[in-house]
């Protein structure tokens, strides 16, 4: 059984075949998925299709970089008010420099610090986006993350980027790295080496669907059927069978959003 730890199935990519593609996922053997509410205007929509699957989906509650703006304190306070079991993880938030985002540097970190804050409050792991940002993200993850948990995860460097010395940091600070469509790419030997020496014990799957599609379907609308592809190249770059790949990867997973206790 694989989890797809990052999809965005309440993109309007998906209204014509949410459930058609729900399928294909578990025909490819993904058990369960973790819906990411980009902004919060998402929020209720990705609790809603996880209430809607409560078998097989949960969900993350987050302020994208794109949408830091948006910060207000009345978030923080919806977070610690929702308890509910479905909502497994504060996510995505995060940093990205990337010249598309268009929301100043010190608001980004503004109000990831606030969510970071919000996120400690409601007791919950974080998914994390970066981009081009490595260089600010992993100090500020220290100042709220000392050391890293006894068992388990602090929260997942979603798609992980960066540099190998970034993989080990991020890593040795308590954070699992979630590996998606870009390890597929022929070009792609710097990610590869850096995801074999973070090791497999700290990685997960993930696609980001509808973005990110592997290297089988690059240019077309991705799909979290793709995590099973994701596994094999992942399993290759290890040199062991899939089946342990993705048995390692669940394992993972299940610690991550703390799904076992
Ligand atoms: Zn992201
Ligand atoms: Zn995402």
């Amino acid at each position: 059984m694989l989890v797809e730890t990052h999809v965005h199935l309440g993109d309007p990519q998906f209204d014509a075949d949410r459930e058609e593609v729900l399928r294909r996922a578990a025909q490819r053997g993904v058990g369960l998925l973790v819906e990411i509410a980009d902004s919060p205007r998402d929020w209720d929509r990705a609790l809603a299709l996880a209430r809607a699957h409560p078998d097989s989906m949960r969900c993350a509650l987050g302020l994208h970089p794109y949408h830091a703006d948006e910060w207000r304190p009345e978030l923080a306070a919806r977070l610690s008010a929702e308890r509910d079991p479905l909502i497994v993880a504060v996510g995505e938030i995060g940093l990205d420099y990337f010249v598309k985002c268009t929301v100043p540097r010190d608001v980004q970190k503004n109000s990831f610090r606030a969510m970071l804050a919000a996120a400690a409050d409601a007791k919950l792991p974080i998914v994390v986006h970066c981009r081009d940002a490595y260089a600010d993200l992993i100090p500020i993850l220290r100042e709220f993350y000392a050391r890293p948990p006894a068992a388990g995860f602090h929260g997942v460097i979603h798609c992980f980027s960066g540099t190998e010395a970034d993989a080990v940091a991020c890593r040795d600070l308590g954070f699992a790295l979630g590996v998606d469509g870009p390890v597929t790419y022929p070009k792609n030997d710097p990610l590869r080496a850096a995801l074999k020496t973070a090791g497999l014990a700290c990685l997960v799957l993930e696609t980001d669907s509808p973005y990110l599609p592997p290297q089988s379907s690059r240019g077309k609308r991705n799909e979290p059927a793709a995590v099973a592809e994701i596994g094999e190249r992942l399993a290759a770059v290890f040199g062991i069978p899939a089946e342990e790949l993705g048995r390692a990867t669940t394992r993972n997973a299940r610690a991550l959003f703390r799904l076992d206790s």
